[in-house]
């Protein structure tokens, strides 16, 4: 039996064990160290921004941009529906009502769809959008897949409204414009706040954990502050904000530097593994693997397979527990935001690709560490099953 491929998986190849024993022998693990501190350099010289600041995950890193923001009680943020539900929690950690936006065909947020709903469901009025009484204060947007969202026109109407964009680059680490006006930015510092993730299956890892960068440097001095429960004086414990026990520990920055040396050689791994795939599923007629978009330079994070509707009627399960048969693991995209139970009630502006595309795409294995050997097998396995399937 061919050996298991799960999904995505930590690639520990490098310095990480040297680095965290290191951390360990030097009694440094928690809040504090120079790993820490280093970590945050190395991710700030990387993206090319003014600062970083680490903490404890992708969705700290957004809930501290929130925060700075002055998202609160009463306040609107738009958000995607097609995502991952902790790039929309912590708007209701913040007591502030989430407004679901469609996706386009890059599966990012549908830019258009935002400006009518800005158009037609808003009113600006003293400088502020608001949807019934509420102030639309932010929009979360998430980088999907490693696929850069439609910043151009995202930050256009943003600027129009004087809405805040939080970028959730949790899975776009290393993605950038290679044309246009943003042409050289990486995803997380075109708008005025960028949240990454190192959980355990994003393009590097520190077990878990986060960082959080932004436009104004103040801002991500304050959100290192409120990371560490806004202490003025480490000394006397004065406080002058409510802040969060959300700081990185330097045993999760010691294998982020590690993981940092190696990101380029992961982008390109992540390429690679891309271009053999696309070589694979090429004349597929049951499936098409999804390209990324023209004009940015993606780290290709995960892959996504939509399978042909028209010759497949097989559930998504039916597909999924036949290749978990054959030791490959695939994962059906997330459940829709807005239909999920807490956020039944939220208010969703015309959804249709979202439900579309949740019906038909299949993440297929991503990890850095997968052979030539094993992709021929994992696009083989696929071919063979769904051809089976669109015979029936
Ligand atoms: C992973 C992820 C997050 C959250 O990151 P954690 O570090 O797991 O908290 C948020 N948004 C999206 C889109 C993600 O994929």
């Amino acid at each position: 039996m061919k050996k298991y491929i799960p999904l995505s998986v930590p690639n520990m190849s490098g310095n990480e064990k040297k680095y965290v024993l290191d951390a360990i022998e030097k009694t440094w693990v928690s809040t504090g160290g120079a790993y820490i501190t280093e970590f945050e350099s190395k991710l700030a010289a990387f993206l090319e921004t003014g600062s970083v600041a680490a903490c404890q995950s992708g969705t700290a890193a957004l809930h501290l941009a929130l925060q700075d923001c002055g998202v609160q009680r009463g306040d609107v943020v738009i958000v995607p529906t097609l995502t991952f539900i902790a790039a929309v929690n912590p708007v209701v950690y913040q007591a502030a009502e989430p407004v679901f936006m469609d996706c386009d065909d890059s599966l990012c947020m549908d830019s258009e769809k935002l400006r009518e709903f800005c158009e037609k469901e808003c009113e600006y009025q003293d400088g502020k959008l608001r949807y019934g009484r509420k102030h639309v204060k932010a929009l979360v947007v998430v980088h999907v897949f490693g696929n850069m969202a439609d910043m151009e026109a995202i930050m256009d109407i943003a600027d129009k409204y004087h809405i805040k964009v939080i970028e959730d680059a949790t899975e776009a680490l290393g993605s950038y414009y290679t044309q246009g006006r943003y042409r050289g930015m990486y995803a997380g510092t075109i708008g005025d706040y960028g949240a990454y993730s190192f959980n355990g299956n994003k393009i590097i890892t520190t077990g878990g954990g986060g960082a959080v960068t932004a436009k104004d440097p103040e801002a991500v001095k304050h959100m290192r502050y409120l990371s560490t429960q806004a202490k003025d004086d480490p000394h006397y414990y004065i406080h002058h904000e409510i802040g969060y026990n959300y700081r990185m520990t330097n045993v999760q920055a010691a294998l982020g530097v590690a993981q940092m040396e190696q990101l380029p050689g992961f982008i390109e791994k992540k390429q690679v593994n891309y271009d053999l795939y696309q070589k694979l599923f090429s004349d597929c007629g049951e499936c098409r693997l999804l390209s990324f978009k023209e004009g940015t330079n993606s780290n290709k994070w995960f892959y996504s397979l939509q399978i042909n509707d028209k010759k497949i009627h097989a559930s998504m399960k039916e597909i999924i527990e036949k290749l978990e048969n054959s030791n490959i693991q695939t994962r059906a995209v997330w459940g829709l935001i807005h239909q999920q139970r807490p956020y039944q009630e939220a208010s969703a502006y015309r959804i249709v690709r979202a439900i579309y595309y949740s019906k038909c795409i299949l993440n297929i294995p991503a990890s850095t560490n997968l052979t030539k050997e094993d992709i021929v097998y994992v696009a083989d396995e696929i071919r063979r099953i769904l051809k089976g399937l669109a015979n029936e």
